[in-house]
């Protein structure tokens, strides 16, 4: 493991940043030793994986690791169900690629997701109706004493967009085990899917991925042309109380397993953002939920623009909006 000093730091924000000391994870012992550095000198010690959903202050403090650790394995496999264990450092949508080459369900519909797979079950990363929670068996992690162990799906707290990992920077994930299947289990009832498909049910993982990436590629800015992190903010949950209320604002409400859920896109919309740009940064008109920096060089610039789409929602709607992204200072 090599120590860089004031290593720049990977952001599809495209915000200058960089670490005090920054190095690359290749195996779990470049992680142990890298904790034990910054351990040695009470600096704080950080793991990221691509930095497509962090947004990292001018310099950050302490060690920062970039994950890399590379490993594919086929670990059990019993009639039409078969265990995949990734490393954390793989690229999440390569894998969905591989997978779908293989006609392995499961992860499809997850495709062009930016990352690594070690980031996946930080913030349970979901999309057209699918969780890495509804496919992950076990998460494996060094702890902040350098204990290497499996967590299983249930002892993750996965929820909406949130995890056990969420904030708590002792654990490391450095592997996960997934739960696939040889045999069709498609999941297209997602409105954009659903329309796509128009009812054909006989579909290859590899056509899902196709539609996935086709309908994502039309709604969401390419981070290489136009830098952002997906989307910004959380969709807010509701108190079903409140259900009412907001329909006959005209408002969509969808009916989750995590409760009743808002889309932050229509609320930030509905404030007039759409079409808006202050400085440097603005909503994407096709996805408001979006934020798209257009030249800002620091992360002070995004929150302010952040900030005040907040406050128009609050304002305007009584819900506070949440961050998605992780703030690296
Ligand atoms: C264009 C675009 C579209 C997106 N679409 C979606 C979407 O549809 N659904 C969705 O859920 N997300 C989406 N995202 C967000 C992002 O792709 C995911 O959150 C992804 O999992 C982040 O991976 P990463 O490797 O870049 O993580 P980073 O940005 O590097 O890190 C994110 C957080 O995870 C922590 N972390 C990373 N790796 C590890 C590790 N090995 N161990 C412990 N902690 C770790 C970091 O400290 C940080 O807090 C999108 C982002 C972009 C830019």
């Amino acid at each position: 493991m090599k120590l860089i000093k004031n290593m720049a730091l990977p952001n599809t924000m495209g915000l200058a940043s960089c670490a005090e000391f920054g190095c690359l994870l290749k195996q779990s012992d470049d992680v142990l030793a890298a904790q034990e550095y910054a351990r040695r000198r009470d600096l704080p010690f950080y793991v990221i994986g691509a930095g497509s959903n962090i947004v990292p202050m001018p310099i950050v403090r302490g060690v920062v690791g970039v994950m890399a650790i590379e490993a594919l394995l086929v670990v059990g496999e019993q009639g039409a169900d078969l265990q995949l264990e990734v490393g954390a450092g793989q690229n999440w949508h390569e894998l969905v690629l591989y997978c779908a080459e293989q006609n392995w369900f499961g992860i499809e519909n997850l495709a062009l997701i930016p990352g690594s797979v070690g980031a996946a079950p930080v913030q349970n990363i979901g999309a057209y109706g699918v969780e890495f929670a509804d496919v992950v068996d076990a998460v494996q992690v060094i702890d902040g004493d350098g204990n290497v162990f499996w967590l299983g799906r249930d002892e993750c707290a996965f929820a909406y967009r949130r995890s056990r990992f969420q904030g708590s920077r002792e654990e490391i994930i450095i592997a996960v085990r997934l739960n696939l299947s040889k045999a069709a289990h498609i999941k297209i009832d997602y409105p954009d899917l659903a329309n796509h498909f128009q009812g054909h049910l006989n579909l290859t993982a590899q056509q899902i991925v196709t539609a996935v990436i086709a309908i994502r590629s039309a709604k969401l800015p390419d981070p290489v042309v136009f830098p952002n992190v997906g989307s910004f903010f959380k969709n807010p949950i509701i108190d079903r109380s409140r259900i009412a209320h907001f329909e006959e604002l005209g408002l969509s409400v969808f009916r989750t397993q995590a409760g009743a859920k808002l889309s932050a896109a229509q609320l930030i919309d509905k404030c007039g953002w759409k079409e808006k740009q202050t400085g440097h940064v603005r909503c994407w008109p096709k996805q408001p939920l979006v934020l798209v920096n257009h030249g800002a060089t620091e992360a002070a610039h995004i929150f302010e623009f952040a900030s005040d789409v907040r406050a128009s929602v609050a304002k305007d709607f009584a819900i506070q909006l949440e961050i998605e992204p992780s703030v690296l200072s």
